[in-house]
């Protein structure tokens, strides 16, 4: 099968990161879970989660998770990162160690799963939503979540978590992350034992170890992008103490010629019902690389080289102007792009687009 278009993926910088955040944290004893579901948990980039001190894994799809604990052999926990369908609650709780869960339905099927599965402790994450509107039971809501785990017989809360910069756009603070420990307190009045866990966020709650405002409280982050890319695209920022160009991808040319730069006829929607806009400027070298967008968030790749830009893509074609490059370019040479976390999820995902690790 054909290996282009294809994910260069640098293993040095990748590990830097991962022991560079695992370092960082264990300075505040806060424990890293990697969080595989943003490179569909691909074996060789989860092996340098493995090899770089994260204490767990956590992904969003069961499928994912399966790969993980029966072809891969992980060993260290998984977590099911997102609270579990009614329908999957079987497969998470015979190949997740925990689950994150905000729901008292999914509690009580977890328990009833458990006792077919004679798992007599697992354990579950409850997310708690401080504001950024995605998962989590709101905090009024949380003697009534405390009700339904006292009547559970297998299942065990092992402290709370909270997500921020997802959904709602809603940046993680110390003031936010205290709430979250005085509710994970709270909790444990009501349940009458420990809460292990205090899950502080994502790769957006770097910046709080990074000023000094990290509560105590908080003793585990989930980390992704962070790792993957040397990024926090929530806070809008690199992060300067980690390595970025961690993935390029490479595509190959199969056609370039001379073309005008307005399509020439009577003009309607394209292909994806959209109206595109085109600004005339005269007649301009074209190249289309074999890569669309069943394969990638265009919108989310830069070119690396200077005087090429992406005009567009369709499914299966991504269309530049290449006017201005400063190489000869020819059918069958290849462009280099940069990725940001959605062209990574995209291009991970992608069955027509190969991983290649580069050490
Ligand atoms: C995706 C996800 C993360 C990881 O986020 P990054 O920004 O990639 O670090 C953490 N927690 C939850 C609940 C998630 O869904």
């Amino acid at each position: 099968m054909s290996l282009w278009p294809r994910l260069m993926v640098y293993h040095d910088k990748i590990a830097h990161n991962a022991a560079r955040i695992v370092s960082l944290c264990r300075q505040w004893n806060i424990g890293i879970y990697g969080v595989t579901k943003g490179i569909c948990a691909q074996k060789d980039i989860v092996r340098i989660l493995l090899e770089n001190g994260c204490e767990g894994v956590a992904d969003s799809r069961i499928e994912n998770v399966y790969r993980m604990k029966k072809e891969m052999g992980v060993t260290i926990p998984i977590m099911m990162l997102r609270t579990p369908m009614l329908n999957e609650v079987s497969e998470v709780v015979e190949y997740c160690d925990s689950s994150v869960v905000s729901e008292v339905e999914t509690i009580r099927a977890l328990d009833q799963e458990c006792s077919f599965h004679g798992k007599q402790d697992y354990k579950v994450l409850l997310m708690i939503d401080l504001g950024d509107l995605r998962e989590g039971i709101w905090p009024d809501e949380l003697e009534n979540i405390a009700a339904a785990f006292k009547k559970c017989r297998y299942v065990h809360c092992m402290g709370v978590g909270a997500n921020f910069a997802c959904f709602g756009g809603i940046l993680p603070s110390s003031d936010k992350l205290r709430e979250l420990g005085r509710l994970s307190q709270q909790l444990e009045g009501l349940l009458g034992y420990p809460m292990k866990l205090c899950s502080g966020g994502a790769t957006s709650s770097l910046s709080l170890l990074e000023d000094g405002t990290m509560p105590r409280c908080v003793n585990s982050l989930r980390i992704g992008e962070g790792i993957f890319l040397g990024t926090d695209s929530s806070g809008m920022r690199v992060i300067p103490y980690l390595h970025q160009g961690t993935m390029v991808l490479e595509t190959e040319i199969i056609e370039i010629k001379r073309k005008p730069s307005l399509p020439q006829g009577r003009a309607m929607a394209n292909a994806f019902g959209e109206i595109p806009a085109f600004t005339d400027r005269g007649w301009r070298l074209r190249a289309i690389t074999a890569v669309g967008r069943q394969d990638v968030k265009i919108e989310g790749l830069a070119p690396l080289e200077k005087g090429i830009e992406i005009l567009g893509a369709t499914s299966d074609h991504m269309v530049l102007d290449v006017e201005e490059s400063e190489r000869q370019l020819h059918v069958g040479d290849r462009l280099h792009f940069s990725v940001d976390y959605s062209a990574m999820l995209a291009l991970t995902t992608s069955p027509y687009v190969s991983v290649h690790m580069i050490r």
